[in-house]
């Protein structure tokens, strides 16, 4: 079992410091993939200076110009935040983010998202994660440096591959299959990005979508969609439906 499906994404970071000290935590966990999201300043020395030894996380980190691009190929999304939001998403602690992020990436990519030092994620890249971590922390004041918060959830993400590592002594091999065949074949997010714009579509088509009137009614949907975590085969049900129902009209 390896750590080698799980990335790491930094969206839009100001200070490069925190870009270095992220990559060193990193590295202790035993994490390597760094995708950045137009980060301010990168490459940087100070970005070096705090990698302290891990800048070849640095020198191999990929710089994405939009978040999209740095989920490609994932098929679980975790944003992470320090406070709760309006709409409302499903919330998991650093420990159980952990626990789903190994079970998940034997079979597949998953991405760690991290938002700007100040202001966090927006609605909009809420909207392209399947669940939100918050690290549990004193309520009245809750926000962590952003590398902080990388080096508890890469913490949990490691303690839990150690945890399995220990389960899997002796398991045995036939139960090994018969988790692989349930949890494989999620849907991929590039996949559930051209399934939502098919389903806006149609909606508009079919007259029941304003976007001026009803702002909110994509992100609702997202959000059902995002709780359920589609299959691939699932979506090509949907997929189905929505071509159909654009014959009709
Ligand atoms: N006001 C912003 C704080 C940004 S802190 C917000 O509400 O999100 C910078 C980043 O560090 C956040 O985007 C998130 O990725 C991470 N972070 C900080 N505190 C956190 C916490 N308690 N739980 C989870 N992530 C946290």
């Amino acid at each position: 079992m390896s750590l080698n499906n799980i990335r790491i994404v930094m969206i839009n970071t100001s200070h490069p410091g925190n870009i270095g000290a992220a990559a060193r935590v990193m590295k202790n966990m035993g994490l390597t993939r760094l995708y950045l999201v137009n980060p301010k300043q990168f490459p940087n020395y100070e970005a070096t200076a705090m990698a302290s030894g891990a800048d070849d996380l640095l020198s191999q980190a990929i710089v994405c110009s939009s978040f999209e691009e740095a989920l490609e190929g994932c098929r679980l999304v975790l944003g992470t935040t320090a406070r709760e939001r309006k709409i409302q998403h499903e919330f998991v602690n650093a420990r159980d983010a952990g626990v789903l992020s190994i079970s998940e990436s034997q079979q597949h990519e998953v991405a760690l998202v991290f938002g700007r030092e100040r202001t966090g994620l927006t609605n909009d890249e809420i909207g392209l994660c399947h669940k939100l971590i918050n690290i549990p922390t004193n309520p009245d004041y809750s926000s962590l440096n952003v590398a902080s918060a990388v080096q508890i959830v890469s913490y949990e993400v490691m303690m839990s591959l150690h945890l399995l590592n220990q389960e899997n002594v002796g398991l045995n091999a036939n139960q090994n299959e018969l988790d692989t065949e349930e949890s494989a074949d999620y849907a991929s997010s590039e996949n559930m990005e051209r399934f939502y714009e098919h389903l806006q579509q149609t909606l508009i088509e079919i007259d029941f979508l304003h976007l001026e009137q009803s702002p909110q009614l994509m992100p609702k949907l997202r959000h059902i969609y995002n709780r359920i975590r589609l299959k691939q085969e699932e979506l090509n049900i949907l997929r189905g439906i929505l071509s159909k129902t654009q014959k009709l009209k």
